[in-house]
C-alpha cells in the first residue's frame, strides 16, 4: 500500500493500557524469579509487534519471542537491543549470521539446525545463542527423546569449541487450554527427564520453559525459569474451558470498528449480497460496512457475525464480500458515518473477539491475528 487509509472507513484501536495492564496481571500470577517473555509474533497478533513490543516491556516483560527470525530482527531493527529476543522457526537458509550478531536466542530443534548455527558462528567468528527445543509430546517442532543424546551431546561439544552458549531448554504443550487433560502430566514428564538428561551432560541453561498463556494461567508446575504468554497479552482468553477474559482478569486489546458508509430503504423481499442468501422479511433499512474478508472479516461469518450500531447488536445479513458486508438495521436510520463496532472489550455492549470466533467456528486467536493490512492500526494509551 502506498498510501495510510483514513482511519474512518476502518480501524482496529490498540489499547497499549490495556496490554500493559494484562501484562502487570500475568506478572502476578506467577512466581516473583519467573521472567515474562511476552511472544510477539505474527506481528503481535496483529497489535504491532514494536509497538506492543515496547509497551509489554514497560509493564515488566523481561523477554521477547517471535516465531520466524525475521521478526526477532526487525525487533532489533526497531531500536529493541537490550533485552534478550529469542525465536523459533527457522527453516533452513535463514539468516543464523544475522541472528548471532543481533544476539538472539535462537532455537534448535534438531540437527541441521545445529549445523546452520554452527556453520553461521564460524563464519562471524561470535558465539550463538542457542536454546534446544525438545518435543515433550507436541508431536511438532522439538527434538524427539530418542534423539536428544545427540542433538545435547552435539551441542555440548560445540559450546566446548566456544561456537556457542546453550542458553535454554524448553517446550511446548499441546493440551493446556484443557485443564487436567492427561497429556500436560505426561509432557511435563518428559520435559522433566530430557532437562535432567542434558544438565547432567553439562548443560547449565539460563532458562527452562514451557508454558504458553494458558499454562501461565493455570499451571503453577509448568512455569519452570519462564512463561511465554501470547494471546493473554492481548487480553484475550486462551479458550473457552478457562473462563472468558473479563473471569482471568485480562482486558481486550483490540477493537475493530468502522464506519456506516450508507444507510437505505428497501421493500420486503429484497436479497441481500452475494448469493441472496438473506432476504428482507419486511419493509426495512439496510447498512453497509465497509470492510469484508480481505480486511480479516471471516466469510465463515456470513450470517452470523455480531456488530453493534447504537445500541443494538445486528447480525450480517447475507454473505461478507471482500470489501464489504450489509446490517438489517430494521427500520433505524443512522447517519452514514455512524460507528460499527465489530469487537472490542465488550464492557458496552458490543461483541468480543471471542464471540466472533464462535460465529466463525475458529479461536479469537485467528480473529485479531489475520485483521489485514488495509486496515490501519491505532495506538491509545502511547
Ligand atoms: C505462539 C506461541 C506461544 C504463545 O502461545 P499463547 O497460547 O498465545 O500464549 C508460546 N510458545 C510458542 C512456542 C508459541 O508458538
Amino acid at each position: 500500500m502506498t498510501e495510510t487509509p483514513p482511519p474512518r472507513r476502518a480501524r482496529a484501536e490498540i489499547d497499549l493500557g490495556a496490554l500493559r495492564a494484562n501484562v502487570r496481571t500475568l506478572r502476578a500470577r506467577v512466581a516473583p524469579h519467573v521472567r515474562i517473555m511476552a511472544v510477539v509474533k505474527a506481528d503481535a497478533y496483529g497489535h504491532g509487534a514494536v509497538r506492543c513490543a515496547r509497551a509489554a516491556l514497560e509493564a515488566g516483560a523481561d523477554w521477547l519471542g517471535t516465531a520466524t527470525p525475521h521478526e526477532a530482527l526487525a525487533l532489533r531493527a526497531a531500536g529493541i537491543t537490550d533485552v534478550p529476543v529469542m525465536c523459533w522457526l527457522w527453516t533452513p537458509g535463514d539468516p543464523w549470521d544475522r541472528g548471532i550478531e543481533a544476539g538472539l536466542d535462537m532455537s534448535v530443534s534438531g540437527m541441521w539446525a545445529l549445523r546452520e548455527v554452527v556453520a553461521a558462528a564460524r563464519a562471524t567468528g561470535k558465539s550463538a545463542r542457542v536454546q534446544l527445543k525438545a518435543d515433550t509430546g507436541l508431536g511438532r517442532n522439538g527434538c524427539q527423546p530418542a534423539d536428544w543424546p545427540e542433538l545435547v551431546g552435539e551441542a555440548l561439544r560445540a559450546e566446548a569449541e566456544g561456537l556457542l552458549k546453550v542458553t535454554g531448554l524448553w517446550s511446548h504443550l499441546a493440551c493446556a487450554d484443557e485443564p487436567h487433560h492427561p497429556s500436560i502430566a505426561a509432557q511435563l514428564d518428559v520435559f522433566r527427564s530430557m532437562l535432567d538428561y542434558a544438565e547432567k551432560a553439562g548443560v547449565e541453561p539460563e532458562v527452562r520453559h514451557i508454558a504458553n498463556s494458558p499454562a501461565t494461567l493455570t499451571l503453577p508446575e509448568a512455569h519452570f525459569d519462564l512463561v511465554r504468554p501470547g494471546i493473554a497479552v492481548y487480553g484475550i482468553s486462551p479458550g473457552p474451558e478457562l473462563g472468558t477474559s473479563a473471569e482471568l482478569g485480562l482486558r481486550p486489546v483490540m477493537s475493530l470498528k468502522a464506519g456506516v458508509a450508507l444507510v437505505k430503504q428497501v421493500p420486503a423481499g429484497h436479497g441481500v449480497s452475494y448469493g441472496h442468501h438473506y432476504v428482507t422479511g419486511t419493509e426495512t433499512t439496510l447498512g453497509l460496512v465497509p470492510v469484508g474478508y480481505a480486511d480479516g472479516v471471516p466469510r465463515h461469518a456470513s450470517g452470523r457475525g455480531p456488530v453493534l450500531v447504537g445500541d443494538t447488536v445486528r447480525t450480517i445479513a447475507g454473505r461478507v464480500a471482500m470489501d464489504q458486508f450489509v446490517l438489517d438495521l430494521g427500520g433505524e436510520t443512522p447517519e452514514p458515518g455512524t460507528e460499527a463496532v465489530l469487537f472490542g472489550p465488550g464492557d458496552r455492549g458490543e461483541p468480543t473477539a471471542e464471540d466472533w470466533a464462535v460465529a466463525a467456528d475458529t479461536i479469537a486467536y485467528e480473529i485479531v491475528t489475520r485483521i489485514g493490512a488495509r486496515v490501519p492500526r491505532v495506538y491509545l494509551g502511547e
